[in-house]
C-alpha cells in the first residue's frame, strides 16, 4: 500500500482533515494529533476500516516529524493554553516510526499539559514503555476487548495477537507510572462476559476503564452485535459500576480540560471557494484540496493533482472541511 509522506515542502496544511495532522474540535484545551494512518491490526469492527486488509483505503499518509511539531506549536499558540494532546489516529499511532521523538518534541515545547496516546498495545514492550515515560507520556488508553486468547485473535484479525502479552504490557505501563485506561468496545451479545473480566483485571492492576459504545459506521467494518442506544449503554455502565464497585461513568469536568480559544474556522457552509488539489483522498473518489491554509476533503472529485477547482463547502464540523 502506498504511503504518502507529508512534509514542509508539500505545501499541505496540517489542519482541516480527519486522517492526518491536527484536529481542534472545541473551545477547550484538548487537541488530537495524527501522524500516521497505518495500522498493524485488522479489527473485525474497525470504525475506520484501517489495516492491511482495508476495503476502502488504497493509500496511507505519514507526516514528517519536524513539520508536525511546527504545526503543533502554531496551534498551541492560537489556543493560548497548555494543551492536553491526544496522539491518536484513524489507524495505530505507534506505527509512526518517530513516535517517541514526537512525544519528546511536544513535551520539550513546554506547550502541553498532558500527553495521552490511544493504542492497541501490540507494539509496546517494557523498553518502549520506560522510554515513553521518560520522554513525557502521561497516559495510555489501550483498546482491549477480551482477555480470551482465541477471541482476541479474532477481534483484532491477527493470528499473532497475544492477549497474555498485552496483559503483561498493561502491568508494565502501570508499574512505570503511566496512567492506564483500558478502553474496550462493548459489543452487546458478543463480549459481555469479557467486559466483566476486563473490569476485574483493571481493578487488580490499578487501571481505569473507559467503556466505548459500539457504533456501526457506514464505511467501517461491522460485526454482528447490537448497536445500543446511549440510554441503554449508560444503564449498562451503571449496572456494571454497582456490580463491581468500580467507576465507569465519567463526566467531562473530571478530565481537567480547560476552556481555550479555538483555531479559527475559515469557511462557512455553502461558501464557494477555489482550492488546489494536492492529494488523493483517504477514501477513493475523494481528493484533498488546499485553500486558506487549510486542507479540504473534496467529495466525488476526479481532477488531477495541482488542478485549481471551484467547490462549495458542504460542512465544517469540528474544523473538518468537506466540499463538493
Ligand atoms: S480498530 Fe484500531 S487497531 Fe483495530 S484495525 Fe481499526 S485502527 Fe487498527
Amino acid at each position: 500500500m502506498e504511503i504518502i509522506k507529508i512534509d514542509k515542502n508539500s505545501g499541505i496544511p496540517l489542519l482541516g482533515v480527519l486522517p492526518f495532522g491536527i484536529i481542534d474540535r472545541y473551545h477547550n484545551s484538548m487537541i488530537q494529533i495524527r501522524a500516521t494512518t497505518l495500522c498493524n491490526a485488522n479489527c473485525e469492527f474497525c470504525s475506520t476500516d484501517a489495516g492491511v486488509n482495508s476495503r476502502f483505503h488504497k493509500i496511507n499518509y505519514e507526516v514528517e516529524l519536524d513539520y508536525l511539531l511546527e504545526w503543533f506549536e502554531y496551534v498551541a499558540k492560537l489556543k493560548k493554553e497548555k494543551l492536553t494532546v491526544f496522539l491518536d489516529s484513524v489507524g495505530e499511532p505507534l506505527m509512526y516510526a518517530k513516535f517517541l521523538e514526537l512525544v519528546k518534541g511536544i513535551k520539550e515545547s513546554g506547550l502541553s499539559e498532558r500527553i495521552v496516546t490511544v493504542t492497541n498495545g501490540i507494539l509496546l514492550d517494557k523498553k518502549k514503555i520506560i522510554e515513553l515515560k521518560k520522554n513525557g507520556l502521561d497516559q495510555i488508553n489501550l483498546s482491549l476487548h477480551t482477555l480470551d486468547y482465541e477471541k482476541g485473535k479474532k477481534f483484532f484479525g491477527m493470528q499473532n495477537y497475544d492477549v497474555d502479552k498485552i496483559k503483561e504490557t498493561c502491568i508494565e505501563i502501570v508499574k512505570n507510572g503511566i496512567e492506564l485506561w483500558l478502553v474496550p468496545v462493548y459489543l452487546p451479545g458478543v463480549n459481555d462476559k469479557d467486559i466483566e473480566e476486563i473490569i476485574l483485571f483493571a481493578k487488580e492492576i490499578n487501571a481505569k476503564v473507559g467503556l466505548q459504545k459500539y457504533e456501526k459506521h457506514k464505511m467501517g467494518r461491522k460485526i454482528k452485535a447490537k448497536e445500543e442506544t446511549f440510554f441503554k449503554f449508560y444503564r449498562k455502565l451503571e449496572e456494571l459500576e454497582k456490580k463491581f464497585d468500580f467507576k465507569l461513568v465519567y463526566k467531562g469536568n473530571e478530565f481537567k480540560i480547560k476552556k481555550a480559544e479555538r483555531v479559527p474556522v475559515v469557511f462557512e457552509n455553502n461558501e464557494k471557494i477555489q482550492a488546489i488539489v494536492k492529494l488523493e483522498g483517504w477514501y477513493s473518489g475523494q481528493k484533498i484540496g488546499v485553500a486558506k491554509n487549510r486542507c479540504v476533503t473534496i467529495l466525488d472529485c476526479d481532477k488531477g493533482i495541482n488542478s485549481r477547482i471551484n467547490v462549495i463547502i458542504k460542512s465544517h464540523t469540528d474544523g473538518i472541511y468537506l466540499a463538493k
